[in-house]
């Protein structure tokens, strides 16, 4: 059976999601996904979790994670697809790439508070099912609770970005590192949402070289976070450098996302589908 409606992005409460890997199996499902990954940010504990709930609704699964790495003074996620999810090492690299995320809460608290609005750490913790993984998202939603931002998207427009109180720079994995960590478990690396990164072509050119020199194989064509002439783009760079392509929504919430499960065109024909090369990982 050849697989049109794939989902291989997507955050849960493990990471900075509102719903369980449990409503999101059942979400993907009524939407007609037929091959699933959950991809928690620098996480892998909702795996069994959400590989379990998609046998319940009869969906293939694909393990995943979405790993924050420093690149050109740019972070850049690079989504982890098919790997052994109990994997010693990527376990470890994902442990240490979450340390430092309540230090660097703490600081962004602190210059809120100096911008006027008390009480964030705490506000955003209410917010956070995962006590090792307090991210920029858990802020946005306080934000929005006390009525500073109307929506998510405003708060990152006027803070917790650069030049803007909140924003705390912060040194994630290597590229190299998150790559291997991924193909060492036997998965695929694929690069996220690629337009979405600040980086000039030059830089552009060197993550996707150096990308495919340490090992990955994929990129992120049709995702969420791209617009119709950026899937154009991105098919044209899977071919440029012999990736093959993703697809996922980046759902995080059926309040703040645009783009719900399932909800996507389907990749252009020309490319090599990530599961056709992941068959033998499909669970
Ligand atoms: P962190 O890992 O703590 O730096 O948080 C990054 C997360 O913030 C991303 O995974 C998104 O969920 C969210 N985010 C970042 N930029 C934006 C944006 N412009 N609009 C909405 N959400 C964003
Ligand atoms: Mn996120
Ligand atoms: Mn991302
Ligand atoms: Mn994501």
């Amino acid at each position: 059976m050849s697989i049109l409606n794939a989902d291989l992005h997507c955050h849960s409460v493990v990471s900075d999601g509102t719903l369980s890997p449990e409503e999101l199996a059942a979400r993907a499902a009524a939407n007609g996904v037929e091959l699933w990954s959950l991809t928690d940010h620098d996480e892998v504990g909702g795996q069994h979790r959400a590989l379990a709930a998609a046998r319940s609704h009869g969906m293939k699964y694909l393990t995943g994670t979405e790993i924050s790495v420093s690149f050109a003074d740019e972070t850049v996620h690079i989504v982890g697809l098919g790997f052994d999810a109990d994997s010693t090492e990527l376990r470890e690299g994902l442990r240490r790439t979450r340390s430092g995320r309540r230090e660097r809460a703490m600081e962004m608290a602190g210059q809120l508070a100096a911008a006027g609005i008390p009480g964030s750490y705490e506000g955003a913790l209410k917010y956070v099912g995962n006590p090792d993984l307090i991210s920029r998202t858990h802020f946005a939603r306080f934000l929005v609770e006390v009525g500073v931002c109307r929506d998510t998207s405003e708060v990152f427009r006027r803070y917790l970005t650069e030049g803007n109180p909140g924003y705390v720079p912060h040194r994630w994995a290597s590229l190299k590192s998150a790559v291997q960590w991924i193909t060492q478990a036997g998965g695929m690396a694929v690069i996220a949402h690629p337009a979405r990164y600040k980086l000039t072509a030059n830089e552009e050119f060197a993550l996707f070289s150096e990308f495919k020199a340490h090992g990955g194989q994929g990129v992120e064509v049709v995702t969420g976070s791209h617009t119709t002439a950026e899937y154009a783009r991105y098919a044209e760079t899977a071919r440029e450098f012999g990736l093959c392509a993703s697809r996922g929504s980046d759902f995080h919430s059926p309040d703040e996302s645009h783009t719900d499960l399932g909800q996507l065109p389907l990749l252009p024909g020309e490319l090599t589908p990530v599961w056709d090369v992941l068959s033998d990982r499909i669970l």
